[in-house]
């Protein structure tokens, strides 16, 4: 049997295929556990769980305060069960104990309390009034889709499940989720947590196992009412193209490159320290970092010495240890992925102004093949593929620009549109720049910020729909329109008396 199991229809179970991965710590290369590892007929065992727990269950026929009331016991139940669950997402992704703790942890119980209030609080039908066919009433409802899937990828496992769960339970759906290989176990252990606050079972269901089998059902399936994807640009596009045969509606979160301007009147200590939290926050490993820093050359070489000051103060160590800034990238093939893209940034432009290299020093036990430090490199143009392609590791391109005009153009010359940040002590200036970034996040004077109450999604190559806000609710909803004619007078049926006057 394996240690974590799927969670079906209520209920742990063994894959059919009786198959197991192993999951490890990223930064010793250790096993921690064997994974129930799912293959196409578990995701459908799944889908088919979800589809009659939809179609015969309580789950959408209960009221939005009683759906509430369960996401607020899921959000009890995981915050009681906190130091588990960041214990576990920061030792099977890399991620720091400090980050699982101040950060997934309370984020993922942040999203489902979010969900609860929009689900307790925001009507299911609205009249619309005003007819121009009277007597008749109009309602607006929002009704649930039915069976909705997601698939997650591994820099944030705990929080994405969350995001994706939230909003389609609070609507009154039922759904399947895919976490990914890397990183399965906060999200199978979720299926703990909902047999405690007896969940209806097919409710919530959790499978595990490789994208493209697992995984692709979850898309295809025609059981399935609308999927969710949270990873690169290139399975989003194969997610749609699965999707497309039963036309689902998707939501996609992809990939980004995310410009970071420091206008040449930032406080510069402050704008050099957000910059490399901006970037450097998770070794990178963040769809919407500032991997281009787009600096004012009239501050270009005082700002580039901050960087490589502060960036050489940063901690690297073993995730576990509070005191470490960046643990391990999430496996070894990261740190390869990244060491091929220093190697063309070398020839693109020469040597980085710090890092460029695999840590030393590390304590004992620890695998340098798994950590990579930070890494700057300098007098990047924005046409070099280390300013275009995403990297996902720790790595920060700076780019040169003279005007806020020639600084958006800059920004805006990208396949992506997740997110940037403009610096700056002017706020009227800031906004004028942010608003013209065709992106779905901006921070002036901050970065990384998201709260559940504000939507988050991207413009471009970096998605579709947008996740968190009333909006995250919305994307999980159907739209109908109801109108009603009271009847009873023939006066009352317009299409008698004005369009078929015949009948
Ligand atoms: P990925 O390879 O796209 O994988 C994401 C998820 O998709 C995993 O669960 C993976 O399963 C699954 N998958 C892979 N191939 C699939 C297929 N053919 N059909 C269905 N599912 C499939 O991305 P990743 O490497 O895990 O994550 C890094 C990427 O995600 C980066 O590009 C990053 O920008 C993006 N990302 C975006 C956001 C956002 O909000 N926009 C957030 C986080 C990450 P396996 O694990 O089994 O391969
Ligand atoms: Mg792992």
């Amino acid at each position: 049997m394996a240690d974590y199991q799927l969670f079906i229809n209520g209920e742990y179970v063994d894959a059919q295929s009786g198959e197991t991965f192993t999951t490890v710590d990223p930064a010793t290369g250790q096993p921690i556990a064997e994974i129930a590892k799912a293959g196409r007929e578990d995701s459908i065992r799944a889908i088919e769980a979800a589809r009659k727990a939809f179609d015969e269950g309580p789950w959408p026929r209960l009221s939005g305060k009683e759906r509430g009331e369960k996401l607020n016991q899921i959000a009890d139940a995981i915050e009681a069960k906190s130091a588990a669950f960041a214990e576990m997402e920061a030792r099977d992704g890399g991620g720091t104990i400090k980050k699982a703790t101040f950060a997934d942890v309370p984020s993922a119980v942040a999203a489902f309390r979010w969900f609860a209030k929009l689900a307790t609080e925001e009507a299911e039908e609205v009249e619309v009034p005003g007819t121009p066919f009277p007597p008749s009433q109009n309602w607006v409802r929002y009704e649930p889709h039915g069976v909705c899937t997601g698939v997650i990828p591994w820099n944030f496992p705990f929080i994405m499940a969350a995001w994706k769960l939230g909003p389609a339970l609070a609507a009154g759906n039922t759904s399947v989720l895919k976490p990914a290989s890397f990183t399965s176990i906060t999200a199978l252990m979720l299926g703990e947590v909902f047999q405690e606050v007896d969940l209806p079972p097919g409710v919530a269901n959790i499978v595990a196992g490789p994208g493209g089998t697992a995984g692709e059902e979850l898309a295809a399936s025609p059981l399935v009412d609308k999927t969710a994807f949270t990873g690169s640009t290139e399975v989003g596009r194969r997610i749609m193209q699965l999707a497309s045969g039963t036309v689902k509606p998707v939501t996609l979160e992809l990939g980004g490159k995310s410009a970071n301007i420091i206008l040449d009147d930032a406080d510069l200590d402050i704008a050099a320290a957000v910059t490399l939290w901006g970037t450097f926050f998770h070794n990178g490993q963040v769809c919407e970092s500032g991997t281009r820093a787009l600096v004012h050359k009239s501050i270009y070489d005082e700002f580039l010495a901050l960087l490589a000051d502060k960036a050489g103060k940063i901690v690297i160590g073993s995730q576990m240890d509070f005191e470490t800034d960046l643990g391990p990238l999430v496996s070894r093939s990261q740190v390869e992925t990244v060491e091929r893209y220093v190697a063309l940034g070398r020839e693109e432009v020469g040597e980085p102004i710090c890092g460029g290299k695999r840590p030393d020093g590390l304590a004992e036990g620890l695998d340098p093949a798994a950590f990579y430090t930070p890494t700057i490199f300098a007098g990047v143009p924005n046409s070099a593929k280390i300013a275009q392609e995403e990297i996902f590791g720790p790595v920060l391109s700076v780019i040169p620009f003279e005007s806020d005009d020639e600084a958006v153009a800059i920004a805006n010359d990208s396949i992506y549109g997740l997110a940037g940040g403009v610096q700056s002590s002017n706020l009227d200036r800031a906004r004028s720049v942010a608003n013209r970034m065709r992106t779905g996040t901006v921070w002036i004077n901050d970065y990384h910020l998201l709260s559940p109450e504000r939507p988050f999604g991207g413009y471009k190559q970096s998605g579709i729909g947008r996740e968190l806000g009333i909006q995250g609710l919305r994307a999980y909803q159907q739209v109908k329109h109801v109108h009603a004619n009271p009847g009873g007078s023939r006066d009352n049926y317009i299409h008698l008396s004005a369009l078929s006057g015949n009948i």
